[in-house]
């Protein structure tokens, strides 16, 4: 059940968490000797700290945190709070030389131990966070990234210990039980994520029923709950985790996202998935009986959130057709009224996935569905649209409404970048443009 008060709540409890230990400093102790810019860089350091203690909780796909946001955001807002934590304590040891503490603190090398613990985990925040923000352009593969950024318990470690044993802060009994409920948030996050959960999943592995191939490089892994289970109910148009369990035949074991391709109404449970790096390469190798975690749903690009638009336009490219098409399934499923018109963009007509089922689901009436094909690199034999997805091709096939639509875009990040663009040059609000990116 959709809770809109749910998401300001949490950003409430959120806002008031990072500030706490400042309240809990300013209560305690209210008398001080330092000037302004001395605590100023000690209220850095805490918030900073705090900041870093609740990235655990962000980041652990929690569903009552990500629900009212999607995963997406809520990684994006992870991100941020990860940029704002490394300014705040990197401002830290500079505002304190500045408010008194003595250049030594920056430029002498017989400093304590405890200090060496700070600068050191502030130099490792910075490799992170620099390797997180520049991955594309250092070529950093997703799984290494993973790896570097599971590092952020060894970063949080000796920050925490180096706030424990400097300054005076955990002198006060408030300022302790505060830091270690601090630190309990991070561990259950991490322990839950990393460890407990995982375990569950596996134990509550799926199977894969069927393997079947849809193109030359798109392939449906159909999969069914263990015995006795439903499958987990979701939304059309959500995504979930999925772990293959196939080591056993040389094939890697990682986690990857991706969509729920089938439609909720139905018993049958599925996901679509094309070849397009290492992992999903080896997609095809996947055979019935193979086990399968499944960690989901998530996201929030479903027309079922917006139940007053009855006039859409979904806009599809090359595999981000996988939500569109659990949609319209499960409009047809469900018999929906709702007028649609289909965009869909690929390379070649042999790109094209789940071509005749969009056929026949626009031939059945339920939903109103129109499908208008566009190829970048058509033959000579094709009759339809070409080139890419721009405002004109959106002026063709949105011949009325246009204005008053509701607009779902899923591609590829070019043409989602042109077709976003293209969509706001027509007037259209950000408010109604969902979109969803195929990375997180
Ligand atoms: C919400 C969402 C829904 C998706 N739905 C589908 C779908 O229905 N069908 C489909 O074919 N693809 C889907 N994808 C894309 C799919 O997750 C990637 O194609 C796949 O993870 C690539 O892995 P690879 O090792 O084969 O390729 P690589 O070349 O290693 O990775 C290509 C890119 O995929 C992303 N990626 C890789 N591994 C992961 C991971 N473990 N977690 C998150 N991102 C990762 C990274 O941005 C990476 O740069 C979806 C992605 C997201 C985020």
């Amino acid at each position: 059940m959709e809770r809109p008060w749910w998401g300001a709540l949490l950003l409430l409890v959120y806002t008031a968490l990072i500030l706490l230990p400042l309240a809990v400093a300013a209560l305690s102790r209210p008398l001080t000797d330092h000037g302004f810019i001395y605590e100023l860089g000690r209220s850095f350091g805490l918030i900073g700290l705090a900041l870093l203690a609740l990235q655990f909780l962000l980041s652990a796909r929690l569903h009552w945190v990500e629900r009212p946001f999607g995963l997406d955001l809520l990684f994006g807002y992870h991100k941020a709070m990860a940029v704002l934590a490394i300014a705040l304590i990197a401002l830290h040891p500079v505002l304190l030389v500045l408010g008194g503490a003595g250049w030594g603190l920056l430029a002498r090398l017989d400093l304590s131990w405890r200090i060496w613990l700070g600068k050191f985990a502030l130099l490792l925040l910075l490799i992170q966070v620099f390797a997180s923000i520049f991955r594309p352009q250092l070529r950093l593969g997703f799984e290494r990234w993973r790896l570097l950024h599971n590092q952020a318990t060894v970063i949080f470690g000796l920050a925490f210990i180096h706030a424990r044993y400097t300054g005076g802060d955990f002198q006060e009994q408030a300022m302790r039980t505060l830091w270690w409920v601090m630190l309990g948030i991070a561990a259950l996050s991490y322990g839950y994520h990393k460890l407990i959960r995982p375990s569950l999943l596996r134990r509550r592995a799926y199977r894969v029923a069927e393997v079947k191939q849809e193109t030359h490089n798109v392939w449906t892994l159909r999969l069914q709950p263990p015995p006795g289970r439903p499958p987990f109910t979701y939304r059309p148009g959500q995504f979930h985790f999925l772990t293959l369990w196939r080591g056993q035949r040389g094939l890697p074991v990682e986690e990857h996202p991706f969509t729920i391709s089938s439609s909720p109404a139905q018993d049958s449970f599925a996901s679509t998935i094309k070849e397009s790096g290492d992992f999903t390469a080896t997609i095809g190798h996947t055979r019935p009986g193979d086990l399968v975690s499944l960690q989901g749903p998530y996201g929030r690009f479903t027309y079922t959130l917006h139940p007053d638009h009855t006039h859409l336009v979904f806009i599809a490219g090359g595999i981000g057709i996988t939500p569109f098409i659990s949609m319209l399934r499960h409009m047809r499923d469900t018999q929906a009224d709702i007028d649609i018109l289909l965009i869909y963009a690929n390379r070649t007509e042999a790109d094209i996935v789940f071509r005749s089922e969009l056929d026949q689901i626009a031939a059945g009436g339920h939903p109103r569905l129109k499908v208008t094909h566009v190829l970048s690199h058509a033959d000579g034999q094709w009759k339809g649209e070409t080139g890419y997805v721009d405002r004109g091709t959106i002026e063709r096939v949105v011949t009325d409404d246009l204005p008053r639509r509701m607009y779902y875009v899923c591609g590829p990040p070019p043409m989602m970048t042109q077709v976003i663009s293209a969509l706001k040059n027509l007037g259209i609000p950000s408010h109604r443009i969902a979109y969803e990116r195929f990375s997180l």
